[in-house]
């Protein structure tokens, strides 16, 4: 997960080769994480 950190938008990936938000082409996005999974236990 990426976050811009201009429009605060958040998306899963960034386009080809580059490095800026789609939503407004801001050049500065930051990793976010994914919320947090849980792992399942198997019984
Ligand atoms: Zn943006």
């Amino acid at each position: 997960m990426y976050k811009c950190a201009r429009c605060g938008k958040e998306f899963e990936e960034l386009p080809k080769g580059q490095i800026r938000c789609p939503f407004c082409a801001y050049r500065i996005v930051l990793k976010a994480r994914p919320p947090v999974t849980k792992k399942i236990k198997a019984r």
